[in-house]
């Protein structure tokens, strides 16, 4: 079957930082756990390439928290040599093998949660609350897919025909897959990636987002360690236009996986429809302008909590985040007042104190930005509230949640990938326009919906053009399993992480008609 239901799997428990004693027993794990001197340096065949480190900083302080060794072109070009030659054997090894390998890492990462939680920290500027999240979800996703594998991989189905023949389909890992990952999840969706194609039966070139090899570095050890061959899996840290180039231009790979910016995923695509080999296979998750359409009949506390979650949680980066709140007119005064008062009560600062709300933003290129277009709008009157600036370490690169008021929801021409929050207004009466409207951005990732009419959400989630439609609650934070994510148009290819089909695209398809 497609394992959509598998009664046996659950969820990782993560931790309830409400139970007495637990925050500090967790920040005191941590910091027992903790490394400074990580170097994440190539690692092919399953051994570490020397070369040159370069320092990896805390966005928060600024701090030295590790160092990195870009992969040269012979590392690139043996790891691709590797994994090819290893393909077969371990697409041939079957799903219930790898299953017991990925599930083998599952267990080693609950294990060593307070390891990766201080990395997720230190290099990725997560809060505790944000850290514990993505353990969780990086566990479920190895679990997940094992167990897909072991389901739809080990054994073919057996398709009807006439008397006297057998007719089988059986999946195959398709060869060599690129695995790309983001800094914002750079642990859950860079292990969801590689345990995908791993799963599925591929063998894997894993380059990590820039800003955050250490924590993926740990995660492929920790890979290696749970029994994935040397050969079938390579760990290439290293800038996008050296690196990464690298890697999708060469004819011997089968299929990328990506999570990034839209603008790279067409980069990513031209590259591969130029180059020589077999067709390739993209499978790209990428950004959003993603709205929350209120109503008249929501609850304005509701609203409140969910539209401030939903767009400062992480800082705003995330892909899934609110960007554009869309309250109906009558009662947009109330409701817009009651959000920002919300906002303006977050603490923004170090992530790892238990009182943050907020931690940074990634690097400084990314805060320039951010901070230049809120600039433009205080400049053009436009800023209806900003949270204070409170205590904030220095080194670091950090930017007050804030919102900003639009005069139509097709104002907001593109993502801003960060604590930015645009409120517009709809008049009654005007609500297909409204969606419309935002279907007209051609992103379609996530889209809240909050109304006490159970038919105005059906019918908003019907027309809307998106992949994860949230109603009456917040619109981020997917869970594995129960809210397969990712989106459409410019905001991705499909098929959803977390979901029954995704593993599918990794693989090739076999058909076996034997007389007999
Ligand atoms: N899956 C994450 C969520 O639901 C977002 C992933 C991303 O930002 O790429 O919030």
């Amino acid at each position: 079957g497609l394992g959509l239901f598998d009664p046996a799997r659950r969820n990782s428990r993560g931790y309830d930082l409400g139970e007495p004693g637990m925050p500090e027993a967790l920040v005191a794990a941590i910091g027992a756990a903790r490394r400074g001197d990580r170097v994440a340096a190539p690692i092919v065949g399953g051994a570490a390439r020397a070369g040159a480190g370069e320092p990896v900083r805390n966005p928060a302080t600024g701090a030295v928290v590790g160092q990195v060794i870009e992969a040269d072109r012979a590392a690139v070009a043996d790891a691709v040599a590797a994994a090819r030659a290893a393909h077969g054997n371990w697409s041939l090894a079957g799903g219930a093998f790898r299953a017991e390998r990925l599930e083998r890492a599952a267990d080693l990462l609950e294990e060593h949660d307070a390891l990766f939680l201080g990395l997720a920290i230190d290099e990725a500027g997560k809060t505790l609350v944000d850290a514990i999240a993505e353990v969780r979800e990086a566990v479920d996703f190895l679990r997940y897919y094992a167990g897909q594998a072991r389901a739809d991989f080990t054994y073919p189905v057996a398709l009807p025909g006439p008397t006297g023949e057998r007719n089988e389909l059986m999946l195959e890992g398709k060869g060599v897959f690129v695995c790309i990952s983001p800094w914002n999840f750079p642990l859950a969706i860079f292990l969801g990636q590689v345990a995908a194609a791993l799963a599925a039966g591929n063998s894997v070139l894993a380059k990590p987002a820039e800003q955050t090899p250490l924590i993926a570095h740990a995660a492929v050890e920790l890979l290696l360690e749970a029994g994935i061959p040397g050969d079938v899996l390579h760990y290439l840290p290293g800038r996008g236009e050296t690196v990464g180039a690298a890697l999708t231009g060469n004819p011997d790979i089968i299929g990328v996986a990506f999570t990034g910016s839209t603008e790279v995923a067409r980069a990513i695509n031209r590259g591969l429809a130029l180059r020589d080999g077999p067709i390739a296979t993209l499978i790209a998750e990428t950004g959003g302008a993603n709205a929350m359409i209120v109503d008249s009949t929501a609850l304005p506390e509701q609203v409140a909590r969910d539209a401030v979650a939903s767009a400062f949680q992480s800082a705003g980066q995330r892909c899934s985040a609110l960007r554009l709140l869309c309250v109906q007119e009558d009662v947009a005064d109330t409701m817009i007042a009651m959000v920002a008062g919300a906002m303006a009560e977050l603490n923004v600062g170090e992530p790892a104190l238990l009182s943050t709300d907020v931690g940074p933003i990634i690097d400084d290129e990314a805060q320039a930005k951010i901070a230049a277009y809120v600039a433009e709008a205080r400049a053009a009157g436009r800023v209806i509230a900003q949270a204070q600036r409170t205590d904030l370490p220095a080194g670091g690169h950090f930017v007050p949640p804030v919102v900003i008021r639009l005069d139509h929801v097709t104002d907001l021409k593109r993502e801003i990938f960060g604590p930015v929050l645009h409120v517009a207004t709809w008049k009654g009466g005007e609500l297909d326009a409204l969606i419309d409207a935002i279907n007209a951005s051609g992103y379609g990732l996530t889209l809240g919906v909050h109304t006490r009419i159970d038919g105005v959400a059906a019918h908003i989630a019907a027309r809307a053009q998106v992949g994860n439609v949230y109603v009456n609650r917040n619109q981020i934070g997917a869970i594995v399993g129960s809210q397969p994510f990712g989106g459409r148009g410019l905001s991705g290819t499909g098929p959803k992480a977390g979901g029954p089909h995704y593993l599918h695209r990794f693989a090739e398809e076999k058909t076996i008609s034997t007389d007999i």
